[in-house]
């Protein structure tokens, strides 16, 4: 597994609207796109910085994980993505580790990514997300 740069760092929000005033009006950090994942129940906002992006989440229905998160512990960080270059590969080589995974195939993503999550309890407490675009 080669991981190759921090693909993007993913923010609970609860109105992408209410978060652009920040990141646009007061950082100038512009969103390029916002697109829905009918499957996770979000809204995604994409804020490119260099070769990373901050991604803003915002449920949109009450039972999406998103909406659970920021209800447990409220807005913010939600997780780390590392772009990976075969994320098959790469799920193969963390299983055969024993490492416990969320996602033990590839699913589709925001962007046309392939993504696959890791559980918490594998990384040291972050919910980290392998990325393949
Ligand atoms: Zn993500």
């Amino acid at each position: 597994m080669r991981a190759t740069v921090v693909d993007h760092v993913g923010i609970a929000v609860k109105s992408i609207e209410g978060a652009l005033k920040f990141w646009e009006g007061t950082l100038g950090v512009m969103c390029t796109g916002v697109e829905e994942v009918a499957e996770q129940k979000v809204k995604t906002a994409f804020l490119p910085i260099k070769d990373t992006e901050i991604e803003l989440l915002e449920p949109t229905a009450d039972d999406s994980p998103v909406a659970k998160f920021i209800e447990k512990k409220g807005e913010g960080i939600h997780h780390l993505a590392i772009r990976v270059d075969d994320l098959d590969k790469a799920l193969e080589k963390l299983k055969a580790q024993g490492v416990r995974l969320i996602d033990e195939k590839p699913r589709k993503g925001a962007g046309g990514a392939r993504i696959a999550f890791l559980h918490p309890a594998a990384t040291g407490g972050i919910l980290l997300e392998l990325s393949e675009r």
